[in-house]
């Protein structure tokens, strides 16, 4: 199959672009790099199957010769990202996934779109499953990424019923691994380079918020599997062991050897109190559960940090202020 991968240069999308070449694919990567980074990508620069194309996928994506998929995961994706980018956010879920949308109608290509989440906003009912219509903020600080993913998930579905195009939505819950910037401001990379520079891990709040943290071999399978399924409607992909952010605090700490400890800080407007992914559907259509436990997934994660910090150029990551939010 020849596969086009929006955002390819991104965490995610890279470690998906690795996923479908191990498999014998060719892979096309469009990304700007507005939060992503060609070094993501540097180990593919003699790989015959593999082609990038620098483009804003918010403009018409001109792409020669047959494609068999598009998969659109370009977008912001960090709470730190998307508040600075706010107006790219809801263009690239807007207007990117009409564009990313047009192109594999006009390929006849099988159309996967990277959803979240954050469609759940701050989630009245707990485990989340993919029937639950969420609880969002439209017009707060997280509207601007949340209701982007939700009018994309709206439009997919919409060239699903209206055009008859073969399409598929993942929710993407948490997922950590290398290959994350060290400066998204996400609480996993936050931690382990705040750890690294023996600097206090800054806990927003109380620290009693939960998460459920994914492995990226992990999400890649469940994501790779969905691809390959029948499925239209969405699907959960995320590891549904759940942790409150002391919590990963402390282990943080502990598998980096630091005891800086942690410094509370403001609660970001409208930071979910809880999340965890109902995974009954992936169990059920894809075969599909998380394997990698969060102890073991960090160790990896802070083996890649740890590459980048004996670099020598670790700097403090972002953390976000009450007047930022
Ligand atoms: P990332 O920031 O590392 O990757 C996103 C990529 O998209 C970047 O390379 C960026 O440069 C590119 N991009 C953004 N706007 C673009 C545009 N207009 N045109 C072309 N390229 C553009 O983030 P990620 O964590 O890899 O997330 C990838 C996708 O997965 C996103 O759609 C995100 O919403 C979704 N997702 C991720 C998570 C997670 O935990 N990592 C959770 C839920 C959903
Ligand atoms: N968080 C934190 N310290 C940080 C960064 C994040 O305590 O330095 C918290 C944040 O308030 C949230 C959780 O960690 O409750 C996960 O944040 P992240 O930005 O990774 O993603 P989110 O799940 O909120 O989209």
């Amino acid at each position: 199959m020849r596969i086009l991968i929006t955002g390819a240069a991104g965490f995610l999308g890279s470690h998906l672009t690795d996923r479908f070449l191990s498999e014998g694919h060719s892979v096309v990567g469009v990304d700007n790099l507005i939060t992503g980074s060609a070094d993501n990508i540097a180990h593919l620069s003699s790989e015959s199957r593999f082609e990038f194309i620098e483009h804003d996928v918010t403009q018409y994506i001109d792409v020669t010769g047959e494609l068999d998929g598009v998969l659109h995961f370009a977008s912001p994706a960090s709470p730190v990202d998307y508040l600075e980018l706010p107006i790219q956010t809801l263009k690239v879920g807007s207007l990117g996934t009409h564009n990313a949308l047009g192109l594999a109608m006009a390929k006849q290509a099988r159309f996967l779109l990277a959803s979240t989440s954050e469609v759940y906003g701050d989630p009245l009912v707990h485990p989340q499953p993919e029937n639950y219509w969420g609880n969002v903020n439209p017009i707060g600080p997280r509207g601007v990424y949340d209701e982007a993913k939700r009018f994309a998930e709206a439009m997919t579905m919409a060239y699903h019923r209206y055009h008859n195009l073969d399409t598929r939505i993942v929710r993407i819950f948490n997922t950590y691994g290398p290959r994350m910037r060290p400066y998204d401001g996400r609480v996993v990379s936050n931690f382990i380079v705040q750890a690294l520079l023996g600097s206090e891990l800054t806990v927003y709040g109380e620290g009693g918020q939960s998460r459920s943290f994914c492995y990226v071999t992990d999400e890649v399978e469940g994501i790779f599997r969905l691809f390959a399924s029948s499925e239209h409607n969405p699907v959960n992909i995320g590891n549904p062991t759940e942790y409150t952010i002391l919590q990963l605090a402390e282990m943080v700490l502990e598998a980096v050897g630091s005891n800086a400890g942690v410094r509370h800080v403001p609660l970001p407007t409208d930071d979910p109190k809880v999340r965890q992914p109902d995974i009954t559907r992936a169990r059920e259509i894809l075969h599909w559960s998380a394997k990698v436990a969060l102890s073991e997934g960090l160790e990896e994660t802070i083996k890649y940090f740890r590459s980048l910090h004996a670099m020598g150029d670790l700097r403090p990551p972002p953390v976000l202020t009450e007047n930022q939010t």
